[in-house]
């Protein structure tokens, strides 16, 4: 069944110039990369993205983490991949969680250490299920910026929308 997953490259996996390998690794599946960006994280896109987390003692952490500010790296590259089990093909390449745990030659095995402060620096985050997915492609992405139709979408004029344009 085809399915979309959120694919984010976290800060330490940017500063440790990994997002080749990662990608590399990610072509593996023989998945669509359906979309792609650079994105400054905002507190509270970090905190709505790891809301299920919230009341965990490592949360402030995290959240410090996912916006770059425990590696000098204020971005992060999301991306959304798409084709047949996505979710699964992309979380077995992934690995565990705690890459101490994670297969040696997953991403996060090859690449994740634990800190002194005891998070989990796993430089990938993936879409643990297809609702989650859902609700992060749409936290992370509007579907102007998606080549594919993941979900229902609808038109809206936007009226004295405030928005950059190139000067020249
Ligand atoms: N995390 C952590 N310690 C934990 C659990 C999670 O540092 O005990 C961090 C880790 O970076 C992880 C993120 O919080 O990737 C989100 O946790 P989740 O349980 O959703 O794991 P994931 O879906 O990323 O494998
Ligand atoms: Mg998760």
């Amino acid at each position: 069944m085809n399915q979309a997953a959120l694919i984010l490259i976290k800060p330490d996996g940017l500063k440790k110039s990994l997002t080749g390998n990662i990608l590399t690794r990610l072509s593996e599946t023989k998945l669509e990369i359906v979309a792609a960006k650079m994105v400054r994280v905002s507190k509270p896109l970090a905190e709505e993205h790891y809301r299920h987390l919230k009341d965990k003692p490592f949360f402030p952490e995290i959240i410090k983490y996912l916006q770059g500010e425990l590696h000098d790296r204020k971005k992060v590259m999301a991306l959304v991949y798409w084709g047949k089990d996505a979710i699964k093909k992309c979380r077995e390449l992934a690995g565990a969680t705690n890459p101490e745990e994670a297969d040696p030659t997953s991403i996060r095995g090859s690449y994740g250490r634990i800190t002194t402060g005891g998070i989990y620096e796993n430089v990938i985050h993936v879409s643990s299920d297809e609702k989650d997915a859902e609700r992060e492609i749409k936290l992370w992405f509007s579907p102007d910026e998606i080549i594919v139709d993941l979900y229902p979408a609808r038109e809206v004029i936007e009226k004295e929308h405030k928005a950059s344009a190139w000067a020249q």
